[in-house]
């Protein structure tokens, strides 16, 4: 007897029975164009779906070489596949039945990025789909029958329109896959020609709406270059695309309230993932340590040394190794800004209407009423010049209120109804007619980056009886054991299954990378090396299709707002 048959017998035996007995169809079944893997049976229908793999032989799905012959490429095919697995769910579109969660299958749903995830996976031998589904019951009662022809009609109907090369659009899995190959060309080609971001003419930013983030509708201004900010790239498969590039060293972005400059320093920030095509930013690119930076007033701060920027505080406080429950604006956004530095970003992204005015400037009529001795916060134009020449690293600014910030600007983008104009050396001669008052602050040095190591005890994933029960809310929060972590000031996380990952990545450097002697910088080296040659899945548990990539410093940022984290400086003596 077939697989398919005794699986068809199986469910027609427990049809009526308690729920429980659809743990007698967990295992691997044989379908005509499948392998099938019941690996996980929810305990009841109202539960999180039960989980669920389909396996294609490569050499039956037939994918030809172009999709498969290097990681880019299979990144790009395997994020196309999860696309067309959920297109085809929704065209087969099994009926919800009976109870709770019954009949529903579903995929992780990509966004505008194309990531790296573990939805669908090219092995050696066969390319494999992890899913949830329902199993349908009347009240807690098993519904053979209906579970008969989700299993064995609708799923096989979903595999064939999606895991098969003949059955897929070639031309787009094509523009998929060359698409991601131009991006990644341009972000690698930004090292050589020394810059933080370019973007190509022709790049349409703005999005729908603030929740909406596809590209806008109706009147949208295509981005062009200047000509002296110009810079073509030749990318593999576009060809020669000219961009504007954004130099390394201090860049700030003017203009007008509503003239685009959020728009643009957004689509920047976003520049570090891959797009996909007709996105309008899918030639934005970034260098790939370029972290987003804000104010975020009420967060947790620990044992970071933020003494390049704040030092005196009232009553002697240690900001060496800096903590707090409760950070204010500026606190928040020099430890945010040190953390990245700790953990290896090589550009700092930063808009004015989400930073603390107080970090930003003091003018020069606050210097004369509040002295240097009175003020602690040594703020980021004395600074950010020292960022570049001392530690080589760059900022973007987007600045429409402070002028003082001409004096330590190498280049001045002025944004005019959307469109970008060079206005360096305006800006330079402003700056030399109208000499700026304010003095500077702070000493010739930018001070140290203190490494520290976390505590691995104080990372604590486990609940109840569990040892690890992690929870995304949504992009923005994690559920990690008992506590809740805040993620919604770290911008560039995209997408929920990446806040997943940053998640399993907390306990798995808990497990093996965080002790005593190591600082957080070594740990996530360690990481990095350990995802490079394993691939996402090595954070998969449970071959768990939920997961996408993010970076290391958004896994830091998760650690570093984890309220229970405790950390040291490697200057104190433990
Ligand atoms: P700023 O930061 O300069 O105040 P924003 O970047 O917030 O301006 O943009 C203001 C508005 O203009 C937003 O609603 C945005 O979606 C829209 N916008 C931005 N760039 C463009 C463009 N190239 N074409 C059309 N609308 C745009
Ligand atoms: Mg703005």
């Amino acid at each position: 007897m077939d697989d398919i048959q005794r699986l068809e017998d199986i469910l027609q035996r427990i049809d009526g029975r308690g729920y429980k007995a659809y743990g007698d169809i967990r295992g691997r079944w044989q379908m005509a164009n499948c392998l099938l893997h019941i690996d996980r049976v929810q305990g009841d229908p109202f539960a999180a779906p039960s989980q669920l793999r389909v396996q294609v032989p490569r050499a039956e799905a037939g994918f030809p070489d172009w999709c498969t012959s290097e990681p880019d490429r299979v990144v790009a095919l395997c994020d196309y596949l999860t696309r067309a697995f959920e297109a085809a769910i929704r065209r087969v579109d099994p009926p919800r039945v009976g109870t709770g969660k019954g009949g529903l299958v579903a995929i992780e749903t990509p966004g505008q990025e194309v990531l790296e995830r573990t939805s669908v996976v090219l092995l050696d031998d066969c390319v494999e789909a992890r899913f949830r589904l329902g199993l349908p019951a009347q009240g807690r009662r098993v519904m053979g029958r209906a579970a008969a022809d989700l299993l064995l009609d609708d799923v096989p109907a979903i595999v064939n329109g999606s895991l098969y090369f003949e059955d897929l659009n070639a031309e787009r899995l094509r523009g998929h896959v060359q698409g991601l190959l131009d991006q990644r060309a341009a972000r690698a080609a930004l090292a050589e020609r020394e810059l933080v971001a370019w973007v190509a003419d022709g790049s349409l930013l703005p999005r729908r709406s603030g929740i909406d983030p596809r590209p806008m509708t109706g009147e949208v201004v295509p981005f062009r270059s200047p000509d002296s900010l110009a810079v073509e790239l030749k990318l593999p498969y576009r060809g020669q695309v000219r961009g504007m590039g954004i130099p390394a060293g201090v860049t700030l972005i003017v203009g007008g309230g509503y003239h685009g400059k959020s728009t643009l320093l957004r689509a920047m920030e976003l520049g570090v993932w891959d797009q996909l095509p007709g996105d309008g930013r899918e030639l934005v690119v970034t260098r790939p340590d370029a972290v987003k930076i804000r104010a975020e007033d009420g967060r947790r701060v620990e044992a970071v040394d933020i003494s390049p920027f704040i030092d005196n505080l009232p009553f002697g406080r240690d900001t060496a190794s800096f903590r707090t429950d409760d950070a204010s604006g500026s606190t928040s956004q020099a430890a945010a800004i040190m953390e990245a530095l700790e953990v290896g970003a090589g550009a700092l992204f930063m808009d004015e209407d989400t930073s603390a005015t107080n970090f930003m400037i003091r003018d020069h009529r606050m210097q004369a009423l509040v002295s240097k001795e009175g003020e602690p916060i040594t703020p980021f134009i004395d600074r950010v010049r020292q960022l570049h020449d001392e530690l080589g690293v760059s900022t973007v600014l987007v600045i429409g209120g402070s002028g003082d910030y001409f004096d330590v600007a190498d280049t001045v983008i002025q944004m005019r109804q959307y469109l970008p104009e060079d206005a360096t050396e305006q800006a330079r001669e402003i700056a030399t007619r109208f000499e700026g008052l304010r003095s500077r602050e702070g000493g010739d040095h930018f001070g140290r980056v203190t490494p520290r190591s976390v505590d691995a005890r104080s990372l604590d994933p486990s609940h109840g009886r569990r040892d690890v029960k992690l929870r995304a809310d949504g992009v923005d929060g994690i559920r990690f054991g008992g506590e809740d972590i805040d993620l919604d000031a770290v911008e560039q996380l995209v997408a929920t299954a990446q806040t997943r990952m940053v998640a399993e990545a907390m306990v798995w450097l808990k497990k093996n990378a965080l002790d005593e002697g190591t600082t957080l910088a070594d740990a996530l080296d360690a990481l990095d090396a350990a995802l490079t040659e394993q691939g996402l899945d090595l954070l998969a548990r449970g071959r768990d299709g939920s997961l996408a990539l993010a970076r290391r410093f958004e896994v830091a940022a998760a650690i570093d707002r984890l309220r229970g984290m405790r950390a040291r400086t490697h200057t104190e003596t433990s």
